[in-house]
Formats: structure tokens, C-alpha cells, sequence
């Protein structure tokens, strides 16, 4: 006979070779634009009557898990929630909702002197290398002084460590006295890492570290960074838009859009066999030096669209070359193409009223539609006759677009990997069987 074991707050027990664990990551920010919109006031200026809070999802349903030892790559464009992820994961901003765990403890549970005790455990190192080190420090007080915050060693021992981290990240020891104007670039972003080394973390964010450096001084200190994680066993997430950067330096890559991960899997997987339209956009954008190499071009259409307001279903169909057709209309390839084409002219208001006929023939000549598409079409040219382009725009939208899977459910899948075994998960309706 078996008895069961009463049900007790536990700790998590942690995954052997887990060191992070994001779990259902959202931090959203109050808008300050939306701000003027939070209260609708009544007609006499009496009280709000009505809250209507905008906010801006910076990092929305993020999970990830950062293996101990690896670089773990993220990517995406710019304004996409990297650098917000970072900081929440860091605990330098609050989370909105969800967890992160570090080697199975949640670090959201603890604070005070825990808190800063397990902070020592997880560092970090931003871009820009000038603004964060103050002027008026010596190199040796600035590598000293988390040692110090975190009451390590005394004066004499700091020194010495600080003297050898110095020397760890290739820099002369000599040089302790001296300061941070007296370096270059990559000189400085060095003086970081060797500070971020001093309370010898397990774990480090690295947000664009090497952006605002030369490209010749890029490759020198990925190189140190990777030895020194290699000889101190460190784990890295690793921010940088830049692919090549990414590329060089992960072991797996984690692709982020509009606050959600689109898709992540191994360096080599994420690269030889990119299974979501959005990593291929980016791929593509990188100049390709050999033009047999160039395939169909996947060029990244339009403006990454508000945070505050993200397309439903998936983020990325708004812009993406692969939206799937609604099922009902049963369109052939070169019938949706057209009736994309001519919904982005409408909803870009490409072209005149004047025109319209012309319009028509361009889009549409040659092509023959079912008779509810057909009325439909009629119909959103009849606003156009009219001067009523929203309308137009709503029409097509609401009948066409919306009704894709793209747009009513959230894609999540997984993929069989080409190279190697490890997960590979890629957010996109093309993957459902
Ligand atoms: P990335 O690092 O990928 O460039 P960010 O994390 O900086 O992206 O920004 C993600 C989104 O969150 C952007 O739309 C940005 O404008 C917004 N955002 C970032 N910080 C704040 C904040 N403190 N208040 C409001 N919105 C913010």
C-alpha cells in the first residue's frame, strides 16, 4: 500500500543542467502616451467616469531556459523587448507577472539581504562602455567595488583580485591606477568585464556589449569573453541585434518579436534551417556576398506595429510574406497575393480615387473571383469612390485578413531539428499539421 506524501510549499527541484529559468515572463509598462486617454470625462467636467489604462507589453508570455555553461543568444530589432527582458530577468524591474528561476530558486521570493546576496550570482555588462564608468574612478575602484558592496576580501586582497582580473581580461595590471578616459573603446568595455567578474558570478547579461565598438575591436573581445567563460564556467545571455555578433558567439539563439519569442533553437539550427518568416527576414536583410546564394528575398515590410495594441493571434502576421489565406475563400496563391497587395494599397492609401479602374486592372486584372469575394471587392472600391478609406480598409481587413489563422491563433510549435537534437521551437501557423 502506497500513502501520499501531504502536499507542501517546496522549492523547485532544479534541472541539473538549467542555470535560468524563465517561466511565463511579462512586464508591461503604464503608456505615457496612452496617459491623456485614461479617463473619459464626463461632458460637464465632472469626475472620470471611465478608466481606460494603456499599456506598452515590453516582454509578453516569455519562457526560456538558459542551460549552465552556454551563451544563449537573443535577437531581434530594435524596440523589441530585449533589453526589458534582461532587466526583468535581473530583477531591475519588477515583473508584471511570472517567474525567474536561478538554479531552482525563485528569484521574485526572495529580497533584502538575500536579494543582495544573490546578486553577487548574476551580473552584467551593457553597451555603452563609456557611460557606465564614472570618470572620476580609478580602474581599481571601479573593478573593487562590488567586491566591496558585497563585503569581500579586505583592502589588500581586492587589490591583488582586481590586479588579476585586470590581467584576466587583458588589460595591465599597471594600468589600476589609472582612468577610464585614459582607454579605448574596447579598453573600457574590459574594464566592465572585469568588474562584472569581481564577485565571481555564475551568471551574466551581456546587452549589446559590443555595439559601440569598432568591428576590428568586436571579434577581440567576443574572443575574451568566450575564454573567460570557457575557463570560469560562466553562463551568458547574450543581447545583440546584430546577426553576425549572434551568430559568433551563441550556442543557441532565442528570436524575439513584439514581446514574445518567435522562435529559438541551436546557433546552427537558427541559422542553416530558420523556420519562422521573421528569422528569415532578418537572415535575409544581411547582405549575402555570393549572388548564387540569393534565393527568394524576404524583405521586411513596414514598422514593427505598437506594443500597446500587437496584432492578435501572431504578432508578426501584419508584416509577414507567408500569411496563411482563410480557409473559407479557398484562394489560390495568386489570388490572396492580390488581395493583400491591394488591401496594404488601400491601408497605405497608395493611390487615388481617380484611379480606381486602373486600380482594379492592376490588382485584379486576370484574375476571377467566387462571387462573395467578388461582392466584397465591389463593395470596399465603392468606399473608395466615396472617400471612405477606413471604411474600405475595415472591409477588406475584417473580411479577408482577419479571418487567417495567422490572425485568430496564437502559433506555438515545435519543428524536427536538421542539426542536432536539441529543441527547436519556431512560432509559426506554417509548422500545424
Ligand atoms: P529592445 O531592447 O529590443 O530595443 P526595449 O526592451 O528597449 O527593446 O523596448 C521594448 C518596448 O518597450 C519598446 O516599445 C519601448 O518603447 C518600450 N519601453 C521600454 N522601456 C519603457 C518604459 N520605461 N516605459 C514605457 N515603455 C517602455
Amino acid at each position: 500500500m502506497t500513502t501520499r506524501e501531504p502536499q507542501t510549499e517546496m522549492k523547485r527541484v532544479p534541472d541539473e543542467d538549467v542555470l535560468v529559468e524563465i517561466e511565463n515572463l511579462k512586464k508591461y509598462f503604464v503608456s505615457e502616451s496612452g496617459y491623456i486617454d485614461r479617463f473619459k470625462f464626463e461632458l460637464d467636467g465632472g469626475l472620470p467616469i471611465e478608466y481606460d489604462i494603456n499599456y506598452v507589453k515590453a516582454v509578453d508570455d516569455v519562457s526560456l531556459k538558459i542551460k549552465k555553461g552556454e551563451t544563449l543568444g537573443l535577437v531581434g530589432e530594435s524596440g523589441c523587448g530585449k533589453s526589458t527582458l534582461a532587466r526583468t530577468v535581473l530583477r531591475l524591474l519588477e515583473p508584471t507577472e511570472g517567474s525567474v528561476y536561478f538554479d531552482g530558486e525563485d528569484l521574485a521570493d526572495l529580497s533584502g539581504e538575500n536579494l543582495r546576496r544573490r546578486r553577487k550570482d548574476i551580473q552584467m555588462i551593457f553597451q555603452d562602455p563609456q557611460s557606465s564608468l564614472d570618470p572620476r574612478w580609478k580602474v581599481g575602484k571601479i573593478v573593487e567595488e562590488p567586491m566591496e558592496a558585497h563585503g569581500m576580501l579586505d583592502d589588500e586582497g581586492r587589490e591583488r583580485r582586481a590586479k588579476e582580473l585586470l590581467d584576466q581580461v587583458g588589460l595591465d595590471p599597471q594600468h589600476y591606477n589609472r582612468y577610464p578616459h585614459e582607454f579605448s573603446g574596447g579598453q573600457r568595455q574590459r574594464i566592465n568585464i572585469a568588474r562584472a567578474l569581481s564577485t565571481n558570478p555564475d551568471f551574466i547579461v551581456c546587452d549589446e556589449p559590443v555595439s559601440a565598438l569598432d568591428v576590428s575591436i568586436q571579434a577581440q573581445v567576443l574572443n575574451t569573453l568566450k575564454e573567460l567563460q570557457e575557463e570560469l564556467d560562466l553562463t551568458f545571455l547574450f543581447i545583440a541585434h546584430d546577426l553576425s555578433v549572434i551568430r559568433y558567439i551563441s550556442d543557441r539563439i532565442a528570436v524575439m518579436y513584439l514581446g514574445e519569442i518567435v522562435e529559438f533553437g541551436d546557433e546552427k539550427e537558427i541559422f542553416n534551417n530558420p523556420q519562422h518568416p521573421y528569422t528569415q527576414s532578418l537572415l535575409d536583410s544581411v547582405p549575402v556576398p555570393d549572388p548564387d546564394q540569393e534565393g527568394r528575398k524576404k524583405i521586411l515590410e513596414g514598422d514593427v506595429p505598437s506594443p500597446i495594441n500587437p496584432p492578435s493571434g501572431c504578432r508578426f502576421r501584419t508584416r509577414c510574406p507567408d500569411v496563411i489565406p482563410p480557409e473559407e475563400f479557398a484562394f489560390d496563391d495568386e489570388e490572396w497575393a492580390a488581395i493583400r497587395r491591394f488591401t496594404r494599397a488601400v491601408t497605405r492609401r497608395e493611390f487615388d480615387r481617380s484611379e480606381l479602374a486602373e486600380m482594379k486592372e492592376r490588382y485584379f486584372g486576370g484574375l476571377s473571383f467566387r462571387g462573395d469575394t467578388d461582392d466584397v471587392l465591389e463593395e470596399s472600391l465603392g468606399y473608395i469612390e466615396d472617400e471612405e478609406w477606413e471604411q474600405a480598409e475595415q472591409l477588406l481587413t475584417e473580411t479577408f485578413l482577419e479571418k487567417s489563422i495567422c490572425a485568430k491563433e496564437k502559433p506555438e510549435y515545435d519543428v524536427t531539428p536538421e542539426f542536432g537534437s536539441s529543441r527547436h521551437y519556431a512560432a509559426c501557423h506554417l509548422h500545424r499539421d
